[in-house]
C-alpha cells in the first residue's frame, strides 16, 4: 500500500481490504507534470503531488542510484491495488528540484544548462542538490563551474560576489551547498556575503517549495565571529590607507598632507568605516568625498588599498577555518562526497510502488 508521509493538498480516503480488515489509508491525488509526462514512459516519479512519467533507461544512464534501484526485482501487483501504467517511485524531493533534474537527464537542447546564460539560484541549487543525491557528477560540476566564476578564489574587490540573478540572501544557500558537496573554495566570498546580511542571516532563506533554509549552528557562529573580524580589519585598513604620508612624487605636499591629516584625525567617524566587507570601495569613497589629493597621492592610495586588500584576501580562508584556496583539495573532497551519497539517496527514496500494472 502507498502512504505518503509528506503528502500535500488534494487528499482522499482509500479503503484497503487486505488481510480481511478495512483500513483507511490516506493517499494523494497527483497531477501530471506538463513538461515531463511521456505516454510511452517506463517509470513514474512521484514528488509530493506531482507525477513525472519518464524513461527508466535514461535516468539509469545518468544516475547509478536510479540504476541500482531499477535493477531490483519488481513487486507483483496486489489485488485491489490502484492501477498504474508503470512502476511508481516516490521521491522526497520537491517537484521543482525533480523538474530541474529531468531537464538535464532528458534535455532538448544543450547538455550544459549553465554555459550560455545566467541561471536562477533555484535552478543552480536544484542541480547541485539532486546531482549530488543521485550521483550525477556532470550536473554538479556544471552548476559549481558557474558558481566558481563568481565566488572566486582570485582577489576581486566587490560589494557582493552574487551572480546576476541571485539575491543577497541566497548566500545562505551557497554556503550550505558548498558544505554539502565539499566545495570549500566557494566559502570565503559566500561567507562575506552572509556577513553583510545582518538580521536577515538569522531569518534564513525562503525556498521555492515553501521551506526555510538556515545556516548550520556552527556556520552561523562562524559568521558572527567573521563579521567582527572583518569589520575590525575594515577600520584598520581604512586608517592605514589614510595615514598622513604623501607620495614621494606628490605635487602639492602641503595640501595633500592637510587632507590626509583631516581624514586620519580624531574627527573621523569610525562607525562609518566599520563594515563586514573590507574589500569594497575603500579608496574610491575616500577620494570622491574629498578630491583634495594630487594625482600621485591618489595613485598611491589606490596601491595601498590593493596591497592591503590582497593581504587580507590571502588570510580569508583561515578566518573561516579552511586551509587555503586549494582547488585540488576542493576536487578531492567533492569526489569523496559524490561517492558517499548513495545511502543518503536511498534514505529519501521510496521503494518501488507495489501498485502497478505491467
Ligand atoms: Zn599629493
Amino acid at each position: 500500500m502507498t502512504v505518503l508521509q509528506d503528502a500535500h493538498p488534494r487528499k482522499r480516503q482509500r479503503h484497503d481490504k487486505s488481510n480481511g480488515a478495512e483500513q483507511g489509508v490516506e493517499i494523494v491525488e497527483r497531477i501530471r507534470d506538463e513538461e515531463f509526462w511521456f505516454e510511452d514512459g517506463s517509470i513514474i516519479l512521484a514528488a509530493r503531488d506531482v507525477e513525472f512519467r519518464v524513461y527508466k533507461g535514461l535516468l539509469a544512464n545518468h544516475s547509478p542510484v536510479f540504476k541500482d534501484m531499477f535493477s531490483l526485482p519488481q513487486p507483483p501487483t496486489s489485488e485491489g491495488a490502484l492501477e498504474s501504467p508503470c512502476p511508481v517511485v516516490h521521491l522526497a524531493d520537491s517537484p521543482e528540484d525533480v523538474r530541474c533534474l529531468l531537464r538535464v537527464c532528458m534535455p532538448d537542447t544543450s547538455t550544459n544548462l549553465f554555459a550560455h546564460k545566467d541561471p536562477t539560484y533555484e535552478s543552480v541549487a536544484s542541480a547541485i542538490r539532486l546531482g549530488h543525491k543521485y550521483q550525477i557528477a556532470p550536473l554538479v560540476e556544471h552548476a559549481l563551474g558557474y558558481l566558481k566564476k563568481y565566488y572566486t578564489t582570485t582577489w576581486k574587490p566587490l560589494k557582493s560576489w552574487a551572480p546576476p540573478r541571485f539575491r543577497p540572501v541566497h548566500a545562505i544557500g551557497i554556503v550550505n551547498l558548498a558544505r554539502l558537496v565539499g566545495c570549500d573554495t566557494l566559502l570565503p566570498t559566500a561567507f562575506i556575503d552572509c556577513c553583510q546580511l545582518e538580521g536577515a542571516l538569522v531569518g534564513g532563506l525562503l525556498n521555492a517549495d515553501g521551506t526555510t533554509e538556515h545556516l548550520s549552528a556552527s556556520d552561523l557562529a562562524l559568521c558572527f565571529s567573521a563579521s567582527i573580524y572583518l569589520a575590525r580589519e575594515c577600520v584598520r585598513m581604512e586608517m592605514y590607507m589614510r595615514r598622513p604620508v604623501v607620495s614621494p612624487f606628490c605635487r602639492h605636499p602641503s595640501q595633500c598632507t592637510r587632507t590626509f591629516e583631516k581624514k586620519h584625525g580624531p574627527d573621523v567617524d569610525l562607525a562609518k568605516l566599520c563594515r563586514p566587507n573590507p574589500f569594497y570601495s575603500l579608496h574610491s569613497g575616500y577620494l570622491s568625498n574629498h578630491g583634495a589629493v594630487c594625482v600621485s597621492c591618489a595613485s598611491m592610495l589606490s596601491q595601498r588599498d590593493d596591497d592591503e586588500g590582497k593581504k587580507l584576501w590571502k588570510r580569508l580562508p583561515s578566518v573561516i577555518g579552511i586551509p587555503s584556496y586549494d582547488t585540488g583539495r576542493d576536487n578531492a573532497k567533492m569526489r569523496s562526497a559524490l561517492q558517499h551519497t548513495q545511502s543518503d539517496a536511498w534514505d529519501g527514496l521510496g521503494a518501488l510502488d507495489s501498485h502497478w500494472a505491467p
